[in-house]
This record gives structure tokens, C-alpha cells and sequence, in this order.
């Protein structure tokens, strides 16, 4: 899964070039923005992430930490335990109402990931992953299946698809042709 690795560099911090997830040429260091996360027992943290202005078309972008999902506020690790219970427990302290969105989102978001996780392989000319089609088969073991079971699983399905960026705003966006056309363009 060497093209996983690869696109690692977009959040690596210190790191001086970084190819533009728009139109691969360098990112230039503008600035930084305030974000917030919360950890599993609901203690705040604020972290600065880097503005970055790409030199080709001066889109920003803004360095996403392995710890963070975009547009959600818990650190990834704390969705990513949430959505692998077998049953609803309590292993982050968040509101139930915020617990069932987050199941939704990852239900919603499942198949679309897989797609998108498998159109990056085949654009960075990896071997297409061999995912199963077999509907019995959960999210979960589909997800499992591309980026591996061991801890941080969300975070590595996270990154490709962001530094592409094909990450989905909300949990109700579905795919659009338009998406997987610029994939492939
Ligand atoms: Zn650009």
C-alpha cells in the first residue's frame, strides 16, 4: 500500500515541500488557523493549523493533523472507536445525538470511501484494491480490507481522500459523477 505512505506528506508538519492536493505544484506557507478538537473525554484542546496557498492557482488549503476528521470536532480516534462498537457504549464522552450522526455519517460514508479510496489507487497506478462486492459483507470489513484493521484505520482512510481532495462536507452529500471524473482527469 505504498501509495497510502506516499500521500502521507500533505500533514506531515516541517515538512517544506508539499506537492498541492489542487494541482500538485508547491504550497506556500501563508499562515495559520485556529481549530478546536475535543479528546474522548471531552477536554478542549486548540491547535493552529498551517494556511497554505498553493503557487499554481493560489487555492488555500489548510494542513489537516492525522488526529482530526474534517468538519468534525472530536479527535479521529474518538469516531473511529464510536463507529466500531458492536453496540452503542460509552467510550467517549459526547452527547448521544452527536453518537447516532456520527454512526449515520460512517454508514452513509462507507461506500463512497471505498470508491474513492480505490479511484486514488488506480490514479497514483497502484494495483486497484481487491475489494469484495459481496453486499453481506459490513462496512467495516469492506473499509478493513483497503487500509487494514489496526488502530488509526480512520485516519488513514481520512488522509488519501482529503489530500485529493474528495472528502465530503456533510454526512448527507452524496457522490457526484463530477467527483470521480476529476479523479481520472
Ligand atoms: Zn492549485
Amino acid at each position: 500500500m505504498s501509495w497510502l505512505r506516499r500521500s502521507l506528506a500533505f500533514f506531515v508538519r516541517c515538512v517544506e515541500v508539499v506537492p498541492s492536493p489542487c494541482c500538485g505544484e508547491k504550497l506556500k506557507v501563508i499562515g495559520s488557523r485556529k481549530r478546536i478538537s475535543r479528546n474522548a473525554t471531552g477536554e478542549v484542546k486548540l491547535l493552529a493549523l498551517r494556511r497554505l496557498r498553493c503557487t499554481g492557482c493560489r487555492k488555500i488549503h489548510h494542513e489537516l493533523p492525522d488526529c482530526l476528521v474534517p468538519y468534525k470536532r472530536y479527535e479521529s480516534t474518538c469516531l473511529e472507536e464510536v463507529v466500531s462498537e458492536e453496540e452503542a457504549g460509552t467510550v467517549v464522552a459526547a452527547d448521544d445525538s452527536t453518537l447516532y450522526r456520527w454512526r449515520s455519517w460512517y454508514n452513509e460514508l462507507t461506500t463512497y470511501w471505498c470508491g474513492a479510496l480505490s479511484s486514488i489507487a488506480v490514479r497514483f497506478h497502484q494495483q486497484p484494491m481487491e475489494v469484495s462486492s459481496t453486499p453481506s459483507l459490513s462496512a467495516r470489513h469492506r473499509i478493513g480490507q483497503i487500509v487494514g484493521d489496526a488502530p488509526g484505520w480512520l485516519a488513514r482512510v481520512v488522509r488519501p481522500i482529503t489530500n485529493v481532495n474528495l472528502w465530503l462536507h456533510t454526512r448527507s452529500a452524496f457522490l457526484s459523477a463530477d467527483a470521480f471524473g476529476r479523479l481520472s482527469s
